[in-house]
């Protein structure tokens, strides 16, 4: 949980907890159903006493810790979103090559095999970007930049592969507990979660203008 504590203004009056899920004073408000399923939930804290043992960092840090925080989790989330990618193609690809069509099968034809490219290319592009927003955070550098492009690469991606998966699919693609209708609106939040898109662009031009003032 991430608190106002009020030592400074702004962001430096922010410090994170660990607050017990059974802890008096907790109360799960409403449970909010979204078209993926995901555990969220508006929480209300009433008089709940969280002992000073289960603050994270210094008090104040709070924010700080969240920006370190999602270096890690826009990366994980970007190798999630290729999960997805890869699944959508494994799907579109088996069903090209079995659905019969003018005598031969879907992947026989040269714009299902474009379609195909254009997603294999899609996943590589964010297998790649995954791979060195990961490989530089093991070598223990800065990854800001680096995780906001894997993230929003792999997510956009994803969901374009997905798309085109299921029109490899027709009809079928749309019917309620096919694969690719459940990967249509799983992948969706993650463009949203760990920071849109927009704010994923932001933060990739920001890094570019303050290194181009500095010449770094
Ligand atoms: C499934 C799911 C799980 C989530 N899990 C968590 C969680 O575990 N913890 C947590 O803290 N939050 C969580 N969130 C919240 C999530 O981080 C926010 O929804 C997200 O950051 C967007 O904020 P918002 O909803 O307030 O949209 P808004 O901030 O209102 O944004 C609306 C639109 O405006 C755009 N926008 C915002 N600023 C700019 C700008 N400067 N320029 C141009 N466009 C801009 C956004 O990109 C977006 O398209 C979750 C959300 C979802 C959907």
């Amino acid at each position: 949980v991430f608190a106002r504590t009020g030592e400074q203004p702004g962001s430096r009056g922010i410090s994170a907890f660990i607050v017990d899920a059974d802890s008096p004073g907790l109360e799960i408000a409403e449970r909010i159903d979204v078209m993926a399923p995901h555990p969220l939930a508006t929480l209300h804290f009433r008089g709940c006493r969280v002992p000073k043992s289960q603050r994270i960092g210094a008090t104040g840090e709070g924010f700080k810790i969240a920006m370190r925080t999602l270096d890690v989790f826009r990366t994980s989330v970007a190798a999630a979103a290729l999960g997805f990618g890869r699944r959508a193609l494994q799907e579109g690809l088996a069903q090209a090559k079995s659905r019969p069509m003018f005598g031969a099968h879907l992947a026989d034809l040269p714009l299902a095999q474009a379609k195909l490219a254009d997603m294999a290319c899609k996943i590589d592009s964010a297998a790649l970007l995954v791979y060195r927003a990961a490989w530089l955070r093991d070598q223990g550098k800065a990854i800001t930049k680096e995780a906001a492009m894997a993230k929003l690469v792999a997510t956009e991606n994803a969901q374009q592969v997905i798309d085109s998966a299921l029109q490899l699919f027709g009809g079928r693609g749309v019917r309620v507990g096919e694969v690719l209708e459940s990967l249509y609106r799983e992948i969706r939040p993650l463009r949203i979660y760990e920071g849109t898109t927009e704010i994923q662009q932001l933060i990739i031009g920001g890094a570019l203008v303050a290194a181009a003032a500095t010449g770094a």
